[in-house]
């Protein structure tokens, strides 16, 4: 078995995978950061037309400027900071290469990926959570008119569109949809439009509902979906709506095997959250260390790029110490 050696592996080529190779760099140590997709992967998967509810400089990365045109910076700003970031710095990132499992063997970490093996001292995982969508559970869920991930309007126009969910994305989403001539219903869980909606947009997306422009069922559920319908359980009774797409924007789940078959402990109390040192972020598992969104486990809200880029620095002062 070929193994490549190293000081540190990086798992995962976003934000905060890219700030703690920064902090690598800048210490002329060895390390490789491993993304399974293109670099800020997420990102690039996020919706075409999205901008970021933090301003430009609160994504910054080891101070490195982040110029955009508006306070808030889009989409493509973002994949174009982060983009020159890597590039100027010639950061060492292996892309389209996946890690299958990292163990601790005598001392040292094995990170066994699609292509190759390593070897190193150290392992950062920064794997995000946007790979995996939280199901809906019903059947029709593996028809092709199904997503879990929104990208753009235009090819929902004319269309009978049910959004699930009523989160930032789905509102995000419904609006645009109606505004692009979908004739979208919002199928909601809970009672009312979420809290944490952006203050800016929420009243908007309440008053296309008042008005009668945006369809929205509350306190109920998808049971089925079928070709052309959509079948939904509300307080009342079970109704069935003509249906040609369903964007399930419902969020989504951090891979929680990798952590565990890593040997990282997660909470038990149902958030699944994994155990590390807020001041060092190691792990359980020495030299094994956390950063970035991932450390929330099932609470993906709680971290994001604003207060989690201090992760890097935390780990690089970490291990400097230990040399
Ligand atoms: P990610 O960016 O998710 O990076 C993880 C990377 O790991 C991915 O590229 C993935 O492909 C890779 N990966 C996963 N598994 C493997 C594997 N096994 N092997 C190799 N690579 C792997 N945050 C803010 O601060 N401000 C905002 O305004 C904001 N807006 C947001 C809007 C949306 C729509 C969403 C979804 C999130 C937003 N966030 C925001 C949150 C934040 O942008 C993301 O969560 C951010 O991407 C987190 O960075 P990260 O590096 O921790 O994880």
């Amino acid at each position: 078995m070929k193994i490549e050696k190293t000081d540190i592996v990086i798992i995962g080529g976003g934000p905060i995978g890219i700030a703690c190779a920064l902090e690598c760099k800048k210490r002329n140590w060895n390390y490789v950061v491993i993304e399974k997709g293109t670099l800020t992967n997420s990102l690039f998967n996020y919706p075409k037309n999205m901008t970021f509810f933090s301003t430009s400089e609160k994504l910054e990365i080891d101070d490195i400027p982040f110029i955009s045109n508006n306070p808030k910076p889009n989409r493509d700003e973002a994949l174009e900071y982060y983009r020159r970031v890597v590039l100027s710095n010639q950061l060492n990132i292996n892309l389209y290469e996946s890690v299958n499992s990292v163990k601790k063997e005598h001392g040292h970490f094995i990170i066994s990926t699609n292509k190759s093996n390593y070897q190193s001292n150290q392992v950062i995982i920064s794997t995000g959570f946007y790979d995996i969508p939280k199901l809906l559970n019903v059947p029709g869920e593996h028809l092709n008119k199904v997503t879990h991930y929104y990208k753009e309007a235009h090819n929902y126009t004319l269309q009978d569109i049910v959004i699930v969910g009523a989160s930032n994305s789905a509102v995000d989403a419904a609006l645009e949809i109606y505004r692009k001539g979908g004739r979208v219903t919002m199928v909601v869980r809970g009672e009312q439009i979420g809290e944490r909606v952006k203050y800016w947009v929420r009243p908007d997306i309440i008053n296309r509902i008042e008005e009668g422009s945006i369809k929205a069922y509350f306190n109920s559920e998808i049971i089925e979906i079928t070709k052309n319908q959509v079948i939904i359980k509300t307080a009342d009774d079970i109704k069935t709506l003509p249906n040609d797409y369903v964007i399930a924007l419902t969020g989504y789940l951090p891979d929680f095997e990798l952590l565990k078959n890593s040997g990282i402990q997660l909470s038990q109390e149902g958030k699944h959250s994994p155990e590390y040192n807020k001041d060092t972020m190691e792990s359980n598992i020495k030299g094994l260390y956390l950063a970035g969104v991932i450390c929330g486990g099932k609470e993906t809200h709680k971290w994001f790029i604003e207060n989690s880029r201090i992760h890097a620095k935390l780990i690089a002062e970490h291990i400097e110490n230990l040399n």
